[in-house]
């Protein structure tokens, strides 16, 4: 399984955002998915995808600590595109992560945070999917950097499509400006990456793109892209 789907995946390394999306939608039907936390690879994506079919199927993890100019790029996305858009959230809210936890659990153990915020609540997200579309690229970070248009997700047993695998950043930001896409304003203030509130910061000239995740510790991934 994970051969052939990587076969495919060298073949469509390469080719056009707009040319694997097309492929992904009419191999999978109503049973593929777009991640977005609506950064700036997930508002191309879902213009993209709203060329593609007519009403994308899309999906963001609401950890409840997301930036208020997030929650207005999803009401800017909405008004403008016509998606489906699913937003998943944790089984804890703060207060009972907080009472089962301990205070500010993502300043003393990240992972565990992100796997009651994030990496539960995708699984639930992707459950009775055959394929999600990531707006993972190859320059964002050496763990993504062999990453392919098409994959084998195996520790979701489902595809996973990486349309944007081979762009730079200027690519993703020369279609946003073109097609006039809303975006997240917190990009025009120093922040190329952007999860959530208390593990976010701006990153400074010549770090890495997701230098300002989780700044202070090792970690790099939520565990959503293993
Ligand atoms: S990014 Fe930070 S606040 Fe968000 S789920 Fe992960 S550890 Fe928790």
């Amino acid at each position: 399984m994970e051969s052939q789907w990587a076969e495919i995946g060298k073949r469509f390394t390469g080719q056009s955002p707009l040319a694997i999306l097309a492929w992904a939608y009419q191999q999978f039907g109503d049973r593929i998915t777009l991640a977005s936390s609506f950064g700036l690879e997930d508002v191309a994506l879902i213009d993209m995808a709203a060329q593609v079919v007519p009403c994308p199927d899309v999906f963001m993890l609401d950890t409840d600590l997301l930036f208020h100019e997030t929650y207005q790029t999803v009401q800017a996305i909405q008004a403008r595109y016509r998606v489906r858009l699913r937003r998943i959230r944790p089984s804890l809210s703060l207060a009972e992560q907080a009472d089962q936890y301990g205070d500010d659990l993502w300043a003393r153990d990240p992972d565990l945070c992100c796997r009651l915020r994030k990496v539960l609540p995708l699984n639930e997200a992707l459950d009775g999917y055959a394929a999600w579309i990531t707006g993972i690229r190859r320059e964002q970070s050496p763990t993504r950097a062999a990453a392919l248009a098409v994959e084998w997700d195996g520790s979701h047993g489902l595809v996973k499509v990486n349309p944007l695998v081979l762009w730079s950043t200027a690519e993703v930001w020369q279609w946003v400006r073109d097609r006039d896409v809303p975006y997240n304003p917190l990009h025009d203030q120093g922040f190329p990456s952007i999860g959530c509130m208390p593990c976010t910061r701006p990153v400074k000239p010549g770090e890495d793109l997701r230098a300002g995740r989780w700044s202070g510790f090792e970690k790099k991934e939520c565990g959503l892209h293993q």
